[in-house]
């Protein structure tokens, strides 16, 4: 099969003008200037249009989508007490419907490899049906003391050993996810980190997002100290950066994901470097809880392995990459101006291959190149807010929309076209049709909330 289009972006060299790919088996074996081949059906011709390698979101929780839009205008700590009670009014199926949404969503605007933090095990679902690459990390928390180091690895083991029956044979991997430092007693941290070691887990924290966060493991103040002891728990205070802290705990290592990162300091961005530990970093959702601007251009800088994510949709309120690409460019100019480094080319890296390298996956995934798989996505030009285009990176970050998005396509095998999604294996509509139901559901219980 050959993917042509006016420019192909290969990431490891210049864009190539007329350019084509061309795939075997699902691996891609030449990206070169298009050739004689004229239009078959094995031809894919986009005409005005750029391939790029599929998008790698470095952080997500798709299970979360159908609370889009149902807590706004609160800051984070409110913000998170408040989804905390949403999730609990969702079942099992409506948490599987709810991924296999966003799962969709990312389809469509031309994500290949989603790397997904879930509570549920649904991100697993939702990906291998839709036919999506990616890597999910079981969540697992542990406040109180009744969650005692036993339990938690029991029930870790169990989910874990569910998520590897259901992920065989698939694209989608494995990982841990402890969720953050005030979520996770200090000790089942410490258990959590030789259990994940010993079975060779990669892992994502939640770390140094908000100022809250920080003021708990600093100082045992700010309202999530107020939280817990309103609720008569005793939060061990260490007085240090939750970073220092993972770092005594030999968290910090090319296996372990980092989410967020916001509020840390240039010594951080040494150590993250030292260690080659990657991070998530998540724009947007970063600037809507208020939670400020993460120093992504020192990261880029000092060679830390960075990946962008668009965090759920409650933090957001979309998928959409291009618009995160856009964030992530403006923000860095905005408070670093000329001097941050960050331009539409590294924009797009971050967005394919930075996400690769972050995850440990760039020896498969992230550029296109003979040899790797065939995962990439074509973006319409012809659009009327995309035309003119002199520039490819520049029309794709400060342009583009997810949906320009024309086709996306994992392994060789098309899982989005035109609207269509072709490894779906029931109609759109009718899981819309559900999700109706759990939205009524929703909104019914925030109308309560208001009330009551
Ligand atoms: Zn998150």
């Amino acid at each position: 099969m050959i993917v042509r289009a006016d420019w192909v972006l290969p990431i490891t060299q210049q864009p190539i003008e007329q350019g084509e790919v061309v795939v075997q088996n699902g691996v891609i074996v030449d990206v070169r200037r298009r050739s004689g081949t004229r239009g078959s059906a094995d031809v894919l011709d986009f005409g005005e249009a750029i391939i790029l390698p599929g998008l790698v979101n470095a952080h997500t929780h798709l299970e979360l989508t159908v609370l889009r839009g149902a807590v706004e205008d609160t800051p984070f700590f409110e913000w998170i007490r408040r989804l905390v009670d949403l999730k609990a009014a969702l079942t099992e199926s409506e948490w599987r419907d709810s991924a296999l949404w966003g799962a969709l969503e990312a389809a469509a605007s031309g994500t290949t490899t989603v790397a997904d933090t879930t509570d549920s095990g649904a991100a697993v679902y939702a990906l291998t049906q839709v036919g999506l690459r990616g890597r999910v990390y079981q969540e697992v928390f542990a406040v109180s003391p009744e969650q005692t180091v036993a339990k938690t690895l029991d029930e870790l083991e169990n989910k874990l050993q569910q998520l590897h029956r259901a992920t065989q044979g698939t694209a989608v991997q494995v990982g841990v996810a402890p969720h953050t430092l005030y979520t996770v007693r200090l000790e089942v941290m410490a258990a959590l980190r030789e259990y994940t070691r010993r079975k060779g887990y990669p892992v994502c924290i939640h770390a140094a997002e908000s100022s809250d966060e920080i003021a708990l493991l600093q100082e045992g103040k700010g309202k999530f100290a107020q939280m817990y002891a309103q609720r008569e728990m005793r939060w061990e205070v260490h007085g240090k950066h939750p970073v220092d802290i993972l770092h005594e705990q030999n968290w910090l290592d090319a296996n372990t994901l980092l989410v967020h990162a916001v509020q840390t300091e240039p010594r951080h961005t040494e150590l993250f470097a030292a260690t080659h530990t990657a991070v998530a970093h998540c724009p947007q959702s970063n600037a809507k809880l208020t939670n400020g601007i993460a120093p992504l251009g020192e990261w880029l800088e000092r060679g830390v392995r960075v990946g962008l994510g668009t965090d759920s949709v409650v933090s957001n309120n979309t998928l959409d990459m291009f618009a995160e690409m856009r964030s992530m460019v403006l923000l860095q100019r905005a408070v670093r101006g000329v001097d941050c480094g960050v331009t539409t080319r590294r924009a797009v890296e971050t967005a394919t291959a930075g996400g690769a390298h972050a995850l440990g996956m760039a020896e498969q995934i992230g550029t296109l190149e003979p040899g790797k798989q065939a995962d990439l996505c074509v973006v319409a030009l012809d659009n009327v807010h995309c035309f003119p285009a002199y520039d490819p990176y520049a029309a794709l970050v400060f342009s583009a929309r997810a949906s320009d998005v024309l086709m996306t396509m994992v392994a060789g095998k098309i899982v989005y076209q035109r609207g269509e999604y072709p490894q779906l294996r029931e109609p759109v509509q009718r899981l819309r049709e559900r999700l109706r139901y759990t939205v009524r559901r929703i909104r019914e219980r925030l109308a309560q909330d208001e009330t009551g």
